[in-house]
């Protein structure tokens, strides 16, 4: 299989369809056009920017529908795309930028004086800017109105060529460039564009950043293969979300944070929302009573679970499963296969926890600049996820915790997930995360950090030690509780648990 241009082919097959919207501005593109741009950008970046085949151009900017032209525009050109992270702080930057080394930045004017100080560690780094260009700076869409674009399709080239970077949050430690190719893209369509039955119909909502694959892969990407329509919408503005799910989107997809976000919201209301046809959530667990209010409000959200590293769909729970397998990420989807073994690397039956390994050409090649790292996470051909899982009788896959975030207390492991989803049900609590700290006696043991409702008295120590004891084993309680005005999370909305586990270890 050869990588081909497929946006310039998919131009040729719809040119007049409505592809990309910018909710911002209210720029947008039909195929005809938005192949026009990335060609564009092909263009400006060998003429205007000096860039060749294989190097990097970073983006640091807020989400635009310009960005797809970016990600289209590279692939012509055979550059590498790499979105950062605009959460992070200019030394942390300076990190992905000296691993990835970039011959340019486009930036937004929302990060110019980002930019500056990124521009002003390297003589050689090309700034362009978006906005309005400073001194020494190129103006992003002067140079692509100067180009003449070869609106042709593109050589082919192969489809593991890396084609753009998502570095990881860095939850686990230093970010690791994750490299995504064609052949991702493709499989991940399959994985998902396939079960959620994506049309040319298709109207997306797109309200996650764009330096993380589920911004890019879900349904992005995979809609544009099918020639449907992304709204892009610069940052989550959950009013602005509920009036676009009322009157345009089809298909939606968020994570947890911002489905909680959209109940809580005092204009959401299911009843005017049955105009989109699927609802996919993922990322980290969807707490089960916020899936069920939303199953009160008739709309049946279908988890999913994936990882950067495999671009990122692997299981889906099929929509007849939403309420009979409440809790599982369903089944792994039709390109992805994946095994459930024990320390020992042994296959362990339906029914044991142990470590998710996933194989298939959704699974990244591997990390920018880091063989070490790559031959770690993967190890004849199965992508170690570090995820504990289990599988039931039915197939279908429950996502048990982190091993990282797995503790020992007393010789008994605890899955902090277990207890939160247990601290979840009290009617006071709207957040926690459970973490293990050191303790003499037993090694370790747990410690909760909640925070309460809008208007909810918080409930002391004592109360919730007796409501997790009533549904728990005594091992899985835990000693210490800490109230919080909002637990610590990351772009995504999940919660960065070695800030809790550094602050209990301190206690
Ligand atoms: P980092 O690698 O920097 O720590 P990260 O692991 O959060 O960041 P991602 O690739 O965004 O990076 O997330 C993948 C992980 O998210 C999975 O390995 C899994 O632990 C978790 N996850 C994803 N979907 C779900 C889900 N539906 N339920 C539970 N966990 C999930």
């Amino acid at each position: 299989m050869e990588m081909f241009d497929l946006l310039a082919q998919r131009a040729r097959v719809t040119p007049e369809r409505p592809a990309l919207e910018d909710l911002e501005s209210g720029e947008h593109y039909n195929y005809r056009e938005f192949n026009e741009r990335a060609a564009r950008l092909a263009a400006a970046a060998r003429e205007h920017w000096g860039l060749r085949e294989g190097d990097r151009l970073a983006y640091l900017g807020h989400s635009r529908a310009e960005f797809f032209a970016m990600l289209f525009g590279c692939a012509k050109a055979g550059l590498i795309l790499v979105p950062m992270n605009w959460r992070l702080a200019v030394p942390e930057l300076e990190v992905l930028m000296d691993d990835c080394t970039p011959a340019a930045l486009v930036f937004g004017g929302e990060f110019a004086d980002e930019a500056a100080a990124l521009g002003a560690r390297s003589s050689s780094l090309a700034l362009v800017a978006l906005d309005s260009a400073g001194a020494g700076q190129r103006d992003y869409h002067g140079d692509l109105a100067a180009t003449e674009p070869d609106l042709s399709p593109h050589p082919e080239k192969c489809p593991d060529t890396p084609w753009y970077l998502l570095y990881t949050s860095g939850t686990t430690g230093r970010p690791k460039g994750v490299i995504q190719t064609f052949r991702m893209m493709l499989a991940n369509h399959f994985n998902v564009g396939l079960a959620v039955n994506l049309t040319a119909d298709d109207v997306l909502l797109n309200v996650l950043p764009l330096f993380h694959t589920a911004g890019i892969n879900l349904y992005s990407s995979a809609v544009f293969l099918v020639g449907g329509c992304v709204l892009v919408a610069r940052n989550f503005d959950p009013t602005r979300a509920l009036q676009e799910l009322e009157n345009r989107a089809t298909v939606f997809f968020g994570v947890p944070a911002v489905y909680q976000a959209l109940l809580d919201h005092p204009a959401f209301d299911g009843k005017r929302l049955g105009g989109v046809r699927s609802w996919g959530c993922g990322g980290a667990p969807l707490s089960l009573p916020v899936a069920q209010r939303y199953v009160d409000q008739g709309i049946r959200i279908r988890t999913g679970m994936g990882m950067t590293e495999t671009g990122p769909t692997v299981f889906l729970l099929d929509e007849e499963l939403v309420i009979d397998k409440v809790g599982s990420v369903g089944r792994p989807q039709l390109l992805t296969e994946v095994r459930i073994v024990d320390r020992d690397g042994r296959d362990l039956p339906a029914g044991e926890a142990g470590e998710l390994l996933v194989r298939g050409p959704n699974v990244t090649p591997g990390y920018w600049n880091r063989p070490d790292a790559t031959r770690d996470a993967i190890r004849d051909g199965w992508l170690h996820s570090g995820d504990v899982a289990r599988c039931d009788e039915d197939g279908c896959y429950y996502i048990v915790d982190r091993w990282k975030d797995m503790y020992i207390s007393g010789g008994e492991n605890v899955y902090p997930a277990e207890v939160e989803k247990v601290l979840e049900q009290h009617p006071a609590i709207a957040e926690v995360a459970v973490v293990g700290m050191p303790d003499d006696r037993w090694g370790e043991v747990g410690k909760a950090y909640f925070g309460v409702r809008t208007g909810a008295v918080a409930p002391d120590e004592d109360a919730l030690r007796d409501f997790c004891r009533e549904r728990l084993a005594g091992y899985k309680v835990p000693k210490a509780f800490q109230l919080m005005d909002a637990l610590p999370r990351n772009a995504l909305g999940k919660v960065v648990k070695q800030t809790l586990r550094d602050d209990a270890a301190k206690r």
